[in-house]
């Protein structure tokens, strides 16, 4: 595949989850810009103007025996006074308030001087200001209200307000879960399994009048989208219980220190529901190696030993059976698969060739589809494609025809819902450069030719060089194997193929370009998988260097490290060179090829072979 860009949606997940949590934080940080905002503005107002117009009582005292007083105004419950003075011009200078220590003995004196020492002043009796009270009271609350306001929504946020999972099929109405063993295809002895399960959850009472133990946790292990909480689902809809169901990094969010509190929370209700299902998702974000009791991982720690303390905290008659899934199972924390707690482990493995065409047609139900499609072929096109993608290639394809206008889906349709799964969308308008094309041309052809002289590597399907997704141009091979094992001659012809497009680049044009970015990354990760995790070196031998921790490499010394990172190079330069043998070998055809490409863009797998003829 030619790469044209690296990366570049690679974080569109990430992004997601951060932007809730920029909002969030933007929206406490304008809370509390707020509240600051109206405390300052309230008290430097007030502030203000009493610097301005205040006056001690002791002057009013002599102004009014200086007779420079003209007016006094008083409000009914306020203990300042507003004081009109005489001969000034200035409004400012002219007004001023006082505030006064009795109002009632005050105003006595006053009177007094204006009956017997003929003083004019004029006294004003006001009723009280509804509206400036009113607007006094609430600039008073204001920030304590506000304060009330954010630390609701922190304590929302935290999920104190119980959110411990979803219910399906409970008592508060919620509808249960609906799911049965029939809408899962293929997975028949997982399914098997199971069955026990369910019929255990149905009549707890007989299995326990037998003496049996009740199944306390079962774990399923696989892949995203391989159907495990359909698995989960279909056992509490065959059983017919409640399904509570919750996600392992619902545990720990934003605000930490309240995992422990929800698994308590999770299992308080379950108990309630019993007989019933818990099925937490994930559980390798809680359920992941204890560590030190440091930092973040307190937190961690702390939830994942409150599902430990719960799972064994259930009496013998509680009918609570816990699943759970992960796809990083060398991720979990032992403590967690001991008797008693998940020491059911089922692997949920991609579909085979069989189990695909199942899950095709049984997703094919609600949907129209054309006579020329057949399950089966698609089936042979999709090797390792989930459950969960096989669903999505054929919404894709429901897509693709409904734009396209056509009547029912096609199987054109459906290939080319293959390829926008696997490669992205075809990028028809793009405008690229002749000399871009032309590198993009030999670099595919590169890859094709390379990969029909090495016998293990399937055939070729398609060679493009119109865009798709973020490749600038593929080449496509068919798969129609299911394969359980790979042989090493056939990892080191993968990465000479994947080689095949750097090789054509230097040998037809003396030049390389970026475009091979993806090809090497590929054929590294086979090189260090052969040399660590398969030990498939002669040198080193058959050698797991796989290990959990860093430090346990040091138990096999620096030779051996560096020894590795030398084979990597011997590995991948091999490759190199051997593509770079077999192109030079087959200029012809490589040229020829190309030239085809850029003529016509896409070459199928027929007029592909009719080159090597
Ligand atoms: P994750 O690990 O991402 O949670 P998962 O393994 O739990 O994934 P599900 O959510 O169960 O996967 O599957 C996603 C969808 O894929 C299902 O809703 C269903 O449409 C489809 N699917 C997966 N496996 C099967 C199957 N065996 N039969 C029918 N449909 C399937």
């Amino acid at each position: 595949m030619y790469f044209m860009k690296d990366k570049e949606n690679k974080k569109n997940k990430e992004n997601e989850k951060n932007t809730e949590l920029i909002k969030t934080i933007i929206l406490i940080i304008l809370l509390i810009l707020i509240i600051t905002g109206a405390t300052a503005y309230y008290f430097l107002n007030v502030k203000d103007n009493e610097e301005e117009k205040d006056l001690p009582f002791t002057e009013l005292i002599s102004l009014i025996n200086e007779n420079k007083i003209e007016k006094l105004e008083m409000t009914t419950g306020s203990a300042t006074i507003k004081v009109t003075l005489k001969g000034e011009e200035d409004e400012k200078e002219r007004e001023k308030s006082v505030l006064v220590p009795s109002i009632q003995a005050f105003m006595e004196w006053v009177q007094e001087k204006v009956d017997k020492e003929g003083k004019e002043i004029e006294l004003i009796q006001k009723p009280v200001n509804v509206f400036l009270r009113v607007s006094d009271a609430v600039f008073s609350i204001l920030p304590t209200a506000l304060l009330i306001i954010l630390l609701v929504m922190i304590f929302k946020m935290q999920g104190l307000g119980g959110d411990s999972g979803k219910v399906y099929g409970g008592e508060d109405g919620s509808k249960p879960t609906g799911v049965k063993f029939d809408d899962i295809a293929g997975l028949d002895e997982e399914k098997d399994e199971l069955i026990e399960i369910v019929d255990f959850l149905k009549k707890p009472s007989a299995y326990l009048e037998m003496g049996a133990k009740i199944p306390r946790g079962i774990l399923l292990y696989g892949k995203p989208g391989t159907g495990k909480t359909l698995i989960a689902k279909a056992i509490a809809g065959e059983a017919g219980v409640p399904f509570i169901s919750m996600s392992g990094s619902e545990f720990i969010e934003m605000f930490a220190g309240l995992g422990a509190s929800r698994v308590r929370k999770l299992f308080e209700k379950a108990k309630k529901m019993a007989p019933c299902i818990i099925f937490i998702d994930e559980i390798d974000a809680i359920g992941s190696r204890r560590t030190s009791n440091s930092g973040s991982e307190t937190e961690n720690n702390q939830t994942l030993n409150q599902l430990l303390v719960e799972m064994d905290g259930f009496d013998t008659n509680e009918t609570v059976i816990v699943l759970a899934a992960t796809n990083r199972p060398e991720m979990l924390d032992k403590a967690l698969l001991r008797p008693g707690r998940f020491d059911r482990q089922i692997t949920i493995p991609s579909p085979d060739l069989l189990g695909r065409e199942s899950i095709l047609k049984l997703h094919s139900k609600n949907k129209k589809f054309a006579e020329d499609v057949d399950f089966k072929s698609i089936a042979g096109d999709t090797a390792g494609f989930t459950g969960a993608e096989l669903a999505n290639v054929l919404n894709e394809a429901a897509i693709l025809a409904t734009r396209n206008k056509h009547k029912e889906i096609t199987n054109l349709d459906i290939e080319n819902a293959v390829k926008k799964i696997t490669v992205g969308l075809e990028k028809t308008n793009r405008v690229i450069s002749e000399k871009d094309k032309k590198l993009t041309a030999y670099h595919e052809a590169g890859h094709a030719v390379v990969s029909k002289f090495l016998p293990t590597q399937t055939d070729v399907k398609e060679v493009s060089i119109i865009p798709r997704g973020l490749a600038g141009g593929y080449t496509m091979y068919k798969t129609n194997e299911d394969k359980y094992y790979v042989s090493r001659t056939e990892l080191l012809e993968k990465m000479v193929a994947l080689m095949g497009g750097r090789a054509a680049e230097k040998i037809a044009l003396n030049e390389i370009s970026t475009g091979a970015s993806n090809d090497i990354e590929v054929a590294t990760g086979i090189a260090k998988d052969m040399l660590t995790v398969y030990g498939m070196d002669d040198s080193l031998g058959p050698v797991s260097l796989k290990v959990d921790d860093p430090y346990e490499l040091q138990i096999f010394g620096d030779k051996v490290i560096d020894q590795v990172g030398n084979q990597i190079q011997v590995l991948i330069d091999n490759a190199y060179i051997t593509a770079q043998k077999i192109l030079s070998e087959n200029m012809d055809i490589l040229d020829r090829v190309a030239h085809t490409l850029l003529e016509k863009e896409k070459i199928t797998s027929e007029e592909f072979e009719e080159f090597f003829k």
